[in-house]
Formats: C-alpha cells, sequence, structure tokens
C-alpha cells in the first residue's frame, strides 16, 4: 500500500494535511496576493473590527492590516519552526549515531554533554541562549534548535545501540566497510524514519517555542511580524479589542494542531511494526471467502484437509501459498509434510486452526474437518475451544513462543486454566505432571526457571509440554527439530513417539528433513509451491519414489556409512507463487519434463500411494 494511502487512512490525519496545505498555499502565495503592507501604520484607523472596509480581518492598535500580517508573520514562524527542527534533527541524530555506534569512552563523553544540556529547565536555557546572543529571530531559532538537540540524540542514541551490535553490522564490517560508509549505508537508513516521525512530532512543538520567545519580546523584533510577538503587541488589548488576539492565536492553534494530527499520522505509517499490518488488527481467525462450493464429509480421518486453498492478498498481487491441499490423519497415526522451504507447509498448518494472519491470508476454498465437522464456517467461539483443546501446536523457535518475562510453570498453568477453570494450585499441579511427561529433569525446579534459563532441547520439550497441556487429540508440530543439534532432535522425536503411543495422538509433523520422516512417520506428503506432489507410505514412497522431485529430494540427503557418493542439489529454484505456472510447477526443474507437462492442470492420481505427475518414476496404485 502506498505510503500517502496509509498515512490518509487516518481520517485525522488527513484533516491535518488538508489544514496545513491550505495554510501553506496562502503563505507561499504571499508575494502575489492583493496584500496590504504590514508595517504601513494608520494610526487614525487603529482596532478597526475585522470585516471593515479594506481590512479584513481588521487592524492593530498601530491601524495595520491584520491580514497582511498575519500571513507575513505564518510565513516567517512556520519557516522558522521548520528550520529549527531540520537543524535540531539533523545535529541530534548525528550526535546519537555517532555515540551509539562507536560507544564506549565517545559515547560517554557525548552523552554527559548532552544530559548536562537537559539538565536545565528547557525554556530557561532557550531565555539564557537568546539572553547571550541577543534578541533577534536568528538567535531565537538557534536557541530553539539548541534546545531540541538532546531530544533527537537520546532517541537516534538508543537505536544504534541495538542496531550496531546486530549481524548485519558485523557483515559490514567484515566487508571491509569504513565508518563513515557504515553509518551513513548501514545505519542511518536503518532510523531515518525515526528521525522523521521525531521530526514531524515535534515541528509543532518547536513553532510554539519560536512563537514563545518572539512573545517575549525575544524573537523577532518590530516592526517584524511574527505569531508569536503578534500575540504579545495584542496583548495590552486583549479586553477591548480581542479581535488583534484571536488570529493569530487561532493560526497558531491551527499549525499546531495539523501538524500534529498528521505526524501522528506519519509515524503510525511511517512505523516498520506498524506499517506490517499491525495497524490494520489481524482478525482472530483467518477470513474465509470461498468461492466453489464445500466439498462434502468422507469420513476420512480425525482431522482432513479437503481442497484446502489459502492465499495472500496483498495490493494487486495474489500468493497463492497453498493451492489445494488435501490430506487427513487418523488417530494414533503420524503423518509427515516435507518440502522446501517456501512450499506451503506453515501456512497449511496455521490454516488449520485459522490462525494464518488476516489481512494479508485469506482461506479461498475447500474445508477443514475435524471428527467430520467444517472448522471452516465454525462459530469463533467453537474453534477457540477447539484450540489447544483439540488441536495444539508446537513450533520451530520454543524461544519465540515462550513469553521471556513469565516463569515456565506459571506459563504451562496459564495454558491449562484457559479452558479449565479449576483452582491455580490444582493447574501448577498438572503443570509439574506435563514436565515429567515431556522427561524433564528435576521438574520441581525447573518449574520456576524463565524460558532464557533453559537449553533449546530443554525449552522444545516445554513447547511439547504445552501443546500437550490440554491433551488435545492432534498435535501439528511445525519443524519442531530444526533448531536442534541432532542428538536433542533424536531424543525429541522419540519423545513425540512416545506420547504419540501412550496418549493415542495424531501428530502431523512438518519437517525439511527425510531422515526425520523415516524416523516417526507412518505416511507422508511432499509439498512443492503448495500442492501435494506425492504421498503415501513413508516405507513405499523412501523405497521407490514416484514423483521427479521426490527422487531428487530423497537424493539429497547423505547417507552416513553409505560410502563416497555425489550429493545431487536440485538445480534452480522453486517458483514464486503469485506467479505459479499452469502445470507442473517443477516442470522448469525437471528433468522428465515434455510439452505436456506445462499445458494443463496435473491431477493426483492413485490411492494409497497418490503422485501428481504424468511422467512417474513409478507406476503407482
Ligand atoms: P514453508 O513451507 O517454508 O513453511 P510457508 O508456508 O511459510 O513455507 O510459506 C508459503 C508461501 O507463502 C511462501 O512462498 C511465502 O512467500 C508465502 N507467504 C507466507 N506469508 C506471507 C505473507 N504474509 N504475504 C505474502 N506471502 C506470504
Ligand atoms: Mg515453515
Amino acid at each position: 500500500m502506498s505510503f500517502a494511502r496509509l498515512v490518509f487512512r487516518n481520517r485525522l490525519a488527513a484533516l491535518g494535511a488538508v489544514v496545513l496545505g491550505v495554510i501553506l498555499l496562502l503563505v507561499l502565495l504571499v508575494p502575489v496576493l492583493p496584500l496590504q503592507n504590514p508595517d504601513t501604520t494608520a494610526t487614525a484607523d487603529k482596532f478597526l473590527r475585522p470585516f471593515s472596509e479594506g481590512h479584513l480581518l481588521g487592524t492593530d492598535h498601530l491601524g495595520r492590516d491584520l491580514l497582511a500580517r498575519l500571513l507575513h508573520g505564518t510565513r516567517l514562524s512556520l519557516a522558522i519552526g521548520v528550520a529549527a527542527a531540520v537543524i535540531a534533527a539533523t545535529i541530534g541524530s548525528a550526535i546519537g549515531i555517532v555515540a551509539g555506534y562507536f560507544g564506549g569512552r565517545v559515547d560517554n563523553i557525548i552523552m554527559r554533554g548532552v544530559d548536562m544540556l537537559m539538565a536545565f529547565p528547557y525554556i530557561l536555557l532557550a531565555l539564557a541562549i537568546v539572553a547571550a546572543l541577543g534578541p533577534g529571530l536568528m538567535n531565537a531559532l538557534i536557541a530553539v534548535a539548541a534546545v531540541n538537540i538532546p531530544f533527537f540524540a537520546r532517541n537516534i542514541r538508543g537505536m544504534t545501540v541495538s542496531l550496531a551490535r546486530r549481524e548485519f553490522i558485523d557483515a559490514a564490517r567484515l566487508a571491509g566497510l569504513g565508518h563513515t560508509r557504515i553509518i551513513l549505508t548501514e545505519l542511518l537508513p536503518n532510523v531515518l524514519s525515526t528521525i522523521v516521525i521525531a521530526m514531524s512530532t515535534t515541528v509543532g512543538w518547536m513553532i510554539l517555542e519560536t512563537a514563545g520567545l518572539s512573545f517575549l519580546g525575544l524573537g523577532s523584533q518590530p516592526p517584524q511580524a511574527d505569531l508569536g510577538s503578534m500575540l504579545g503587541e495584542a496583548r495590552a488589548a486583549m479586553i477591548t479589542a480581542p479581535h488583534t488576539s484571536i488570529v493569530p492565536g487561532v493560526m497558531i492553534f491551527l499549525i499546531v494542531m495539523s501538524i500534529n494530527l498528521l505526524g501522528d499520522g506519519i509515524r503510525d505509517a511511517l512505523d516498520p511494526r506498524l506499517r506490517s499490518g499491525a495497524l490494520s488488527r489481524p482478525l482472530p481467525r483467518t477470513r474465509v471467502a470461498r468461492s466453489g462450493p464445500v466439498p462434502a464429509a468422507d469420513g476420512k480421518g480425525l482431522l482432513a484437509l479437503q481442497d484446502l486453498q489459502t492465499q495472500f492478498h496483498v495490493g494487486p498481487r495474489v500468493y497463492e501459498a497453498v493451492g489445494g491441499v488435501t490430506l487427513h490423519v487418523e488417530k494414533g497415526e503420524c503423518l509427515g509434510i516435507i518440502g522446501e522451504s517456501g512450499s506451503g507447509k506453515s501456512v497449511t498448518a496455521l490454516s488449520v486452526m485459522g490462525l494464518v494472519a488476516s489481512p494479508p491470508g485469506v482461506i479461498t476454498g475447500g474445508a477443514v474437518r475435524y471428527d467430520g465437522e467444517d472448522l471452516l464456517d465454525a462459530p469463533f467461539r467453537k474453534l477457540r475451544q477447539k484450540r489447544g483443546q483439540n488441536v495444539a501446536y508446537i513450533f520451530q523457535d520454543p524461544l519465540a513462543t515462550l513469553h521471556p518475562l513469565y516463569r515456565i510453570g506459571d506459563q504451562l498453568a496459564e495454558a491449562i486454566l484457559v479452558h479449565h477453570a479449576i483452582p491455580k494450585a490444582e493447574a501448577m499441579e498438572r503443570a509439574l505432571g506435563l514436565l515429567k511427561d515431556v522427561r524433564i529433569p528435576n521438574p520441581e525446579s525447573r518449574l520456576r526457571d524463565y524460558p532464557h534459563e533453559m537449553s533449546g532441547g530443554m525449552r522444545q520439550r516445554v513447547g511439547i509440554a504445552m501443546a500437550l497441556a490440554n491433551d488435545p487429540d492432534v498435535i501439528i508440530a511445525d519443524e519442531p527439530t530444526t533448531a536442534l543439534d541432532v542428538t536433542v532432535q533424536a531424543q525429541i522425536l522419540a519423545l513425540l513417539d512416545a506420547l504419540r503411543r501412550e496418549r493415542g495422538l495424531a501428530i502431523v509433523f512438518i519437517t525439511h528433513d527425510f531422515g526425520v520422516v523415516a524416523q516417526l512417520c507412518d505416511r507422508v506428503a511432499v509439498m512443492y509451491a503448495g500442492r501435494i506432489v506425492e504421498e503415501g507410505p513413508t516405507q513405499a514412497v523412501l523405497e521407490a519414489a514416484a514423483h521427479p522431485y521426490t527422487r531428487r529430494l530423497i537424493a539429497c540427503v547423505p547417507e552416513l556409512g553409505g560410502g563416497q557418493r555425489a550429493l545431487e542439489a536440485i538445480p534452480g529454484l522453486p517458483p514464486s507463487v503469485d506467479e505459479l505456472p499452469p502445470g507442473c510447477a517443477f516442470a522448469p526443474r525437471c528433468r522428465k519434463r515434455t510439452e505436456a507437462c506445462t499445458e494443463s492442470p496435473i491431477p493426483l492420481a492413485g490411492t494409497t500411494r497418490r503422485v501428481r505427475c504424468i511422467h512417474p518414476e513409478e507406476a503407482v496404485t
């Protein structure tokens, strides 16, 4: 979505932009507008009311035309305020970046200096600067800019410190870039949005400060008009001729309000976290917009996907992440889903419980049946009950899924309490039982640990305990062992297998590793570009893969003790799912491709073994 549209989605920001636009247009047109000379006095005409002959807004105590003074004054105030903001932002950010990037002593010296500036009351400091430099608009500008520098320096330093220790900066150093290059090309672009945000929200404030100094007679000098000095001069006649105060007062109000409203809009639109969709709050479940008929229940499996289609609608582009997946898993069975990164495994898994973020995710077709019931049009209350209670998830990175500030025991108890109204002590008791179930040593003391105090393998056990908390019937494990080393991986797999047998769990195990599938899964489905290209009993698929893609995927797996053999990487990359070819998506990388492969969609043929290929390596039945 374009930046302007993001900003203007916020109505108040749009209003601010319109008001500010009108004011800017007026002050830019000042030289060509038929205005009177703002400094011409005519004491006979003093304090004329607004709408009097020849003076639309009346006159002030010296008979000067208020409209002319207002527009000239606004022009000056805006220019000074914006200039002060630009100067403060430039100098402040430069100081902040340098301090944050170099750290150590440089940081200390610079930031203590900034702290000293900040220790003075703000307006007193500005007054002191003007007093030292002498009154005048330029000096007011310098004073306002100077007192705002610490604000930018602190803000930007904070951001830079966290960025400067990140890997991409190390990479830039390794690439031999100098400090200046790193600061300008690596750091600056990352903090630029923060600088703009800080500026857009402080410009109004700086205009007020400049006006304040002028009001006290320290800024613009007579007869030059700016909004502050107009207010200052009108003060004596506030009761007898209130319009002389109201005119500049209203203008200041309009300018500052419109800048702040627009600034808020810009901040929301620029903030990368808000931009990725947080502003358009994700729905509690994935949006379902099925165009075709809903497939009828076929009684297969405890959990069954029927021709499931999930897309991402991003602007004009449509990403077909899942393009018609049919799968089922029985009680006590382990189904493997295997495929390269980006093949749509996670999106398939998340679609089951409506967990794909929406927008941009939309389920556009098919059905998800749990025990025969279609979850896609179940009421949200029912779906929520099933989440965790009937179908639970285990994700790849337990550190990201566990709350960093709560103890393990409390988090487990919370998961239990969501679905069961039992006393907290009983929930803790159950949490302890869960930790024992997942074979965590010393479970009593582990209950009081924080996630960061555990090793990766331990954390993943907690992740599994969390999934087991409400005794689900189906567990969907999305690459749960990818982040672990092989010995821990073997333990986790053994644990999952044991739990499956003990509890009669159905497991959907997502992985990109055929070795893992061979160890754990009864059946396996191979995904490519959002579709299943082959499915069957694990043993049969491993021994005689039918789809050329599966063949080559298996050929990529190194074999221990299998002697030396060249590992064959698959040339090329998976296609982008927003421009899938008709027919077989693997064809461009396939050795057996023919004309027919890319002409029309290829069905998934077969019964126990199914394959989506017109030149299979093995005949399937
Ligand atoms: P994986 O098989 O590695 O788990 P995913 O299911 O995460 O793959 O992703 C499937 C496809 O969906 C990828 O091509 C990815 O680019 C696309 N995708 C995922 N999330 C989004 C999103 N928010 N917007 C657009 N495309 C997305
Ligand atoms: Mg994934």
